[in-house]
């Protein structure tokens, strides 16, 4: 028999997610008068740990999926998505060229070494491209002063049958938490891009789920948001849940109590002896550890549910194995059920700010060694 770990995978609360964000935007758009934004689903890392072919599955509704590796797409066109395929890095060499050009894959751009080796490729059809304005993220994209002369060389390309339809992306920075900075970004965004034509691309989930940035948005653009996290069911927000808007979470780490244990008082748990039982305290060991991508660095009071109902780690994180407290559940023994976040447990969330990290990482991190369950 495996280990009993699990990583459940809910294909039907991918697809409800997804609704979610579409049933939010045409709400604004009517509200606006303008068109619905389209929607790439951004489903880079291997579609945050989800797997590229469920989302395939459940996000039929998107109108293309936003990635990164080149592998994923391949793999993304290989079962069968027929839609736009965005590369949210681009291309990294020439030879990746021959790839995008046999998947129609739509890379952005975002700096002139990929604008040189458009100029020497042979492509055998135009290939769509973003062109990125950095916009204050300082990570990829081209500088607001050179942006005017990053377009005039995309635009030869085009003319030169190189590059087919070119569209204009940035990335903010602080969508999460500073409305102020978003503002500002935006507002360089369209100054730089207002006279150039084509599809523009800003929205992170934190952005898409923000009604400033709408206000805020030039009704005449033909927009497309670029939601990841809110699709897997985290919250972009610090502040505010994903079950606040509505979302449901789409991965379930559950595992087992594979022993329990009755403790005096004043004895210690686990390496480093860092807990002490205060009083007589029944704990749960559970099937669960680093090695599977449990974080580590956990603080006291992390919460987790043992058959159903809410408690929390006791001591430190070991490799395959961590400790539980089931004082209070005493119908609790070996081969209950353990929910260490999602479905019938604690929001990923909250189990990352435990651990000083946030959802995503948590997301991405599961093991390989966990077995996945698509339901
Ligand atoms: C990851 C990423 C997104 C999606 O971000 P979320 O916070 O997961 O919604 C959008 N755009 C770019 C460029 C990204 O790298």
């Amino acid at each position: 028999m495996p280990r009993p770990i699990s990583l459940t995978i809910s294909t039907s609360s991918l697809r409800h997610n997804l609704d979610v964000v579409i049933e939010r935007l045409t709400q604004a758009s009517v509200t606006r008068g303008i068109a619905r934004p389209k929607v790439w689903a951004v489903v880079k890392a291997n579609a945050y740990g989800h797997g590229v072919n469920v989302a395939v599955d459940a996000l039929a509704r998107a109108d293309g999926l936003a990635m990164l590796d080149l592998d994923e797409a391949v793999r993304v066109r290989e079962a069968g998505w027929k839609g736009p395929v965005m590369l949210l890095e681009g291309f990294f060499e020439p030879s990746d060229l021959d790839v995008v050009d046999e998947y129609r894959l739509m890379p952005v751009l975002h700096c002139q070494e990929q604008l040189d080796m458009l100029q020497a490729a042979r492509l055998s059809q135009p290939i769509d491209a973003y062109v990125k304005l950095n916009t204050g993220m300082n990570r990829l994209g081209f500088m607001p002063q050179d942006y005017a002369g990053a377009w005039s060389r995309a635009q030869m390309l085009h003319d030169q049958k190189v590059l087919g339809r070119l569209g204009k992306m940035t990335h903010f920075s602080c969508a999460d938490d500073d409305p102020d900075v978003t503002r500002a970004e935006q507002q360089l965004f369209q100054d730089i891009t207002a006279d150039l034509p084509g599809p523009v691309s800003l929205c992170n989930s934190a952005a898409t789920l923000t009604d400033s940035v709408w206000s805020a948005m030039d009704p005449d653009l033909e927009q497309w948001v670029r939601p990841g996290i809110c699709l897997y069911g985290g919250s972009p927000f610090a502040s505010r849940s994903a079950a606040s808007f509505g979302f449901k979470p789409v991965q379930t780490l559950s595992a087992q109590l594979i022993a329990v244990r009755e403790l005096p008082a004043g004895v210690s748990i686990g390496y480093g002896r860092e807990y002490t039982t205060p009083a007589v305290t029944r704990t749960g060991i559970v099937a669960c550890g680093y090695a599977d991508g449990y974080p580590r660095l956990t603080s006291p009071d992390t919460p987790v549910s043992v058959n159903g109902v809410p408690t929390r780690l006791l001591g430190r994180v070991s490799m395959d194995m961590l400790v539980v407290d089931i004082t209070s559940i005493p119908q609790a023994g070996p081969g209950s059920t353990v929910v260490l976040w999602g479905e019938g447990g604690p929001e990923i969330d909250d189990v990352a700010r435990c651990a000083r990290t946030i959802g995503y990482e948590l997301m991405c991190a599961v093991a390989p060694r966990v077995p996945r369950r698509y339901i």
